[in-house]
Order: C-alpha cells, then sequence, then structure tokens
C-alpha cells in the first residue's frame, strides 16, 4: 500500500497563496538539496527529491495547480496519466529551473560561449622572509610558472594559417541540452558541451608548439616589494600578474602569501614587540644600567634597584613600523627575568653567605625555629 501523500505546498513548505516566484523558489532550494547527482545512492534524498519534483510539476502549472487545489491528490489519480506508471514530467519546466541550478552548481560556466572577454583566474603562491625583513620590509624574488598566450599562434591553438571551426555538436554555443531518463521520468538537463568543452570551437589543426591549448608555460621570476610592517600571513596582491585572460581581457592577479620565519628573541604583537631579558640578582638587586637587543641594535637602558621578575617596561617607538611610510612605530616591552645561579664557586658561596648573614639571617631561620629559639622572627605569626 501506498503511504498517504503529502500535501503539496506542504512538501514544498510554501502557503497556499504562494506566487509562482514563490514556487520556483522552495523547489530550486530541495532540488539544490535533494538532487541525486548530490547525493549518489542516498534513497531517501531521491524519495524526497521526486516527492518536490512532483509537487513543483503540479504547482508550476496553473491548470493543474486549480484542480489539485479542488481536488486534492483525487485530481490526478489514474485517469490523467499521473498514475502508478509514472508522473508526467515532461510537461512542467524543468529546463528553466535546473539550467539556473545546475549550470551554476556543475561548472556549466558560460564562459567562451559568448566569447566575450574576461578576466583571467588569479593566481596564489607564498613568499618566506625573516622577523626583520617583516618589521623593516625588504624586496623579494620569487619564481614560478607562469602561462603566457602561445606568440606562434597568438592563443588560438590553431596550427598557423588554419583556423578553428565551430564545434557542430553545439553549434558554437558551447552548451548542449540533453534528456536524461532517470528514476521520475525524462528531465531536460543543460551541459558545457563535451565535445569543445565550453568554446563552441574545434581546433582540427593543432598548434605545434602549444598542443593546441594556446599557452605556453615557463618559469618567470618576479619582484615582490614586501612592506614594512607586514604581519605574517598577509598576502601582497600584485595585479595581472595571474592568469591570462581570454579574449582579450585582462589577467588576473598574483597572491603572494606571506610566510614569517618566528625570532629567537622577539615576539610580535600588532605592531608592538615583546622579548624577554634575564638579568642577574646582583642587577636586579643593584639597578644601574641594562643592554637590551632590539630590530634597531643593541640599547642602555635604565635598570631600578630592587626589580622583581616579570617586571615590565616599555621602549617607545622600538617596536614595528604602523602602516605603509609610517613613522609612526610601535613600542617594544621588555619582561626582565632574574636569573637564580645555578654554578658558585667556593669565593661566590661565601660572599652569599656572608651577604645572608648581614640581610636577615636566612639560611639558619629552620634550625632556629627546631630550637624553638625566641628569636624566631615569625613567632608572632604562629600566635595569632
Ligand atoms: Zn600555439
Ligand atoms: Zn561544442
Amino acid at each position: 500500500m501506498a503511504e498517504k501523500k503529502r500535501d503539496y505546498y506542504e512538501v514544498l513548505g510554501i502557503e497556499k497563496t504562494a506566487t509562482e516566484d514563490e514556487i520556483k523558489k522552495a523547489y530550486r532550494k530541495l532540488a539544490k538539496k535533494y538532487h541525486p547527482d548530490v547525493n549518489p545512492g542516498d534513497k531517501e534524498a531521491e524519495a524526497k527529491f521526486k516527492e518536490a519534483s512532483e509537487a513543483f510539476a503540479v504547482l508550476s502549472d496553473a491548470d493543474k495547480r486549480r484542480q489539485y487545489d479542488q481536488f486534492g491528490h483525487a485530481a490526478f489519480d489514474g485517469s490523467q496519466g499521473f498514475g502508478a506508471g509514472g508522473f508526467d514530467f515532461n510537461s512542467a519546466d524543468f529546463s528553466d529551473i535546473f539550467g539556473g541550478i545546475f549550470g551554476d552548481m556543475f561548472g556549466g560556466r558560460t564562459r567562451g560561449s559568448q566569447g566575450g572577454p574576461m578576466k583571467g583566474a588569479n593566481l596564489r603562491t607564498s613568499v618566506r622572509i625573516s622577523f626583520m625583513e617583516s618589521v623593516f620590509g625588504v624586496d623579494k624574488e620569487i619564481t614560478l610558472n607562469l602561462k603566457d598566450p602561445c606568440p606562434k599562434c597568438g592563443g588560438s591553438g590553431c596550427k598557423p594559417g588554419t583556423s578553428p571551426k565551430m564545434c557542430p555538436k553545439c553549434d558554437g554555443r558551447g552548451q548542449v541540452v540533453f534528456t536524461q531518463q532517470s528514476f521520475f521520468g525524462t528531465v531536460r538537463n543543460v551541459q558545457s558541451c563535451p565535445d569543445c568543452g565550453g568554446t563552441g570551437k574545434i581546433i582540427q589543426d593543432k598548434c605545434p608548439d602549444c598542443g593546441g591549448t594556446g599557452y605556453i608555460t615557463s618559469r618567470k621570476t618576479l619582484s615582490v616589494s614586501v612592506p614594512a610592517g607586514i604581519f605574517n600571513g598577509q598576502s601582497i596582491r600584485l595585479r595581472e600578474k595571474g592568469e591570462p585572460g581570454t579574449a582579450g581581457g585582462p589577467r588576473g592577479d598574483l597572491l603572494v602569501e606571506v610566510i614569517v620565519s618566528p625570532h629567537p628573541v622577539f615576539e610580535r604583537e600588532d605592531y608592538d614587540i615583546l622579548s624577554v631579558v634575564h638579568i642577574s640578582f646582583a642587577q636586579a638587586a643593584l639597578g644601574g644600567s641594562v643592554v637590551i637587543d632590539t630590530v634597531d641594535g643593541k640599547v642602555v637602558s635604565d635598570l631600578k634597584a630592587g626589580t622583581q621578575t616579570g617586571t615590565r617596561i616599555r621602549l617607545r617607538g622600538k617596536g614595528v613600523p604602523a602602516g605603509r611610510g609610517s613613522n609612526v612605530r610601535g613600542d617594544h616591552y621588555v619582561t626582565f627575568v632574574v636569573d637564580v645561579p645555578t654554578k658558585l664557586s667556593k669565593e661566590a658561596r661565601d660572599l652569599l653567605k656572608q651577604f645572608d648573614a648581614v640581610t636577615g639571617d636566612t639560611l639558619s631561620e629552620a634550625e632556629r625555629v627546631e630550637k624553638g629559639d625566641g628569636k624566631d622572627r615569625k613567632k608572632g605569626f604562629w600566635k595569632h
């Protein structure tokens, strides 16, 4: 037994008052989603597609829609060719729908069929630069394979002295309409012509230099000017250095992605530079001055007596240039880390012990606590 058929309006998800356009739109959406070409082997999608197609076939036809509105599914019971044998899809205007949907979706590009100038495709490549080059800018050379119109045939692909003939399969239109037997009947479909690849032309005598493609590929070296302050992953556009255009159209662009190698000392945060500088315990305690590496070279900076680990200072204007030709630069932030010595000579150990004895005698504190010595400076703490 067949299951109860769903209401056609419900199938398409539209109101009873839907306009022709709304019906088309709703079906287009469903067909795109459930088309068997998009869901190969998916029985559920196939059923949904069939259901939507049937609903569309009826509702897109004013007469059938009227009958359906009046009698429901009973209007098409057997007698009118909608019986179990199959639904009459030929009468519905599918070519419009499928041309629109599947022309866009499956590479049915119209380029060439009109013969008008088309811009060539963009190309992508990348270049690696050092951190310092990213800060101050650099000119780099990149080498890549680029297509050019074949000089022998001028890009036509034909042996000089010959010319292409119009493709007999598509009559030069570049597209073919064919009917397809499918699970629910016959569907008219529009596709790029398989014989001429959508160009509308057939080359009989191929140019010996380019083999009929109309292009030759050669290794080219291009100069890329990388501006100061560029970020890792940013792309530079070289106009009209991409694929050649067709029929006199301009070349596409070349997009060069800039990869910045990390630096062993400097890190970047927007237009600021961050680094960590190690200082000795004596430097930290006594202060004075400290030598700091910046992207401009070594600078001497004041160091406050009693600098703690984690203290951050700012070196104004020692960061990354902010924008092309700008004199404004970010800042350089230095975080100090106080190093604890790990290798000490006997002399250094003795001096440290002396140092300790005059700065709180911390080395013997535990011993004093164990003895219950009244001089324990933490005793007060324990009473609370
Ligand atoms: Zn050629
Ligand atoms: Zn053709």
